[in-house]
């Protein structure tokens, strides 16, 4: 440590940029020159081989040694309020603890991009990341870091029997929650800003609670927390999400951009064909801000670019979780999880209009409606595309379901309620322009 140049800088070392009162910042651009001192810190308590990200950076947030500094300070920063429970919540790290915790099970860090498709890997306590890391918001990078240390206590991961990788020989799951490993040691992270944060902003907390849900959901083979189906629907007259839970109706917050609306794997999201906005359906932060979905799988439209495409679904069938494309070109393609590519796209046999994840009959999947309203279905395991034998009412916007009732959406704009012998009662009256279900776990309440 060199104690001669303490002076240097005059700022708090979180900056000046911070823009939110008593906070730190959420994006990169919120960090201001981080004093030398503290760098050099940085670079003592984890090995850090700054030349590896890019050199010595103490302002240029473009950086990727910069980054890394960034994520330190955010770890190293933190408060929590150790009195907050919640189901994600199990003091497994001590919440006083991360910084400590992860100087103790990192040996050194470096960047490198010799397994594309991982994120970051660890070994004997050396921690190498990847352009996955380099490419995602700050909370993520911080995700990943404290993953990583966990993997120095020797915690593996198992065969995934759900979601993407479900079948495949690959270790991306743990088993269990209580198992304490890598997994569960990130989303403890994520819960604990998200309702015991004392100095995080808004915009972070709403990130980790988006990203404990987006992840919770698919990396445990015992499934931690419990989810249930809403209802969401775009009022058309001020264009922001209304959220119908049995009883109830709440107003949303929406974002600073136009697109539409997505169920994902954490709630729901905004997609413009290009990229995808996520939407925060549990608190309102007062902010709107159009936080990039780095969440779900719709944050494959982050690494890869796919050209402005007509459609973008994430979606399960049985225990496994899909990603179905359909490109400008009039192609279909699903990712390869597995592969961590995009399957051969393939031309489909009529001209596309829309998808729908339920059928008027309640069926689900993924259905594509032609111009002519013919209806098609993708098999997303064989990759076969075939007419269902339906047309699709012109008249219905979308279709839903809410505790075993079946909702339709009309072009007038109301919802109604779809009885088994085929009739309609009016279920609210209103200008909604889409209609989607959504994924809702108990993990976090709706406030
Ligand atoms: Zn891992």
């Amino acid at each position: 440590m060199k104690f001669g140049i303490l002076l240097v800088s005059m700022t708090c070392f979180f900056g000046a940029a911070v823009t939110y009162a008593n906070s730190m910042g959420y994006d990169d651009k919120d960090f201001g020159c981080i004093d030398k001192t503290q760098a050099e810190k940085y670079v003592d308590d984890f090995g850090i081989d700054q030349k590896s990200f890019g050199g010595a950076e103490l302002c240029n947030n473009q950086v990727d040694t910069k980054k890394l500094f960034n994520d330190l300070q955010i770890l190293e920063g933190g408060q929590f309020d150790s009195n907050q429970s919640n189901l994600l919540i199990r003091g497994i790290i001590p919440s006083d603890k991360y910084y400590a915790w992860m100087k103790s099970e990192t040996r050194g860090m470096e960047r490198g991009n010799d397994v594309p498709y991982a994120t970051a890997y660890n070994q004997m306590g050396y921690f190498t990341m990847q352009d996955g890391w380099a490419n995602s918001s700050t909370l993520a990078r911080v995700g990943v870091v404290i993953h990583e240390a966990r993997h120095t206590d020797g915690y593996r991961h198992y065969p995934c029997t759900q979601g993407p990788y479900q079948g495949v020989n690959l270790d991306g799951c743990d088993q269990s929650y209580q198992q304490a490993g890598s997994h569960a040691v990130e989303m403890e992270y994520y819960a604990r800003v998200s309702v015991a944060g004392k100095n995080f902003h808004p915009v972070y907390k709403s990130m980790a609670r988006l990203m404990a849900m987006g992840r919770t959901n698919f990396v445990f083979n015992s499934q931690p927390m419990r989810q249930r189906e809403l209802v969401l629907a775009r009022d058309g007259q001020n264009d922001s999400p209304v959220l119908f839970d049995s009883t109830k109706k709440i107003q949303r917050e929406g974002a600073d951009f136009v697109g539409r609306l997505k169920r994902t794997s954490f709630g729901a999201a905004l997609f413009n064909g290009l990229q995808a906005m996520a939407l925060d359906i549990y608190e309102t932060t007062g902010f709107k801000k159009s936080n990039q979905d780095d969440y779900s799988y719709f944050k494959l439209l982050k690494m890869e670019s796919l050209g402005e495409l007509k459609d973008f679904e994430e979606f399960d069938k049985g225990p496994k979780r899909y990603v179905a494309v359909v490109n400008g070109a009039n192609q279909m393609a699903t990712y390869n999880f597995p592969r961590g590519t995009w399957n051969r796209a393939t031309p489909l046999s009529f001209d596309f209009a829309r998808s729908t994840t339920m059928l008027p009959t309640g069926e689900r999947g993924y259905f594509m409606v032609a111009q002519d309203g013919e209806v098609y279905s993708l098999n997303p395991e064989t990759r076969m595309v075939s007419a269902v034998g339906k047309k699709w009412d012109s008249q219905v916007v979308s279709v839903a379901a809410i505790n075993g009732v079946k909702l339709v959406l009309k072009a007038d704009g109301s919802i109604y309620q779809h009885a088994a012998d085929g009739s309609d009662s009016l279920f609210d009256n209103g200008t909604y322009t889409e209609m989607i279900n959504i994924p809702v776990y108990d993990a976090f309440e709706v406030k």
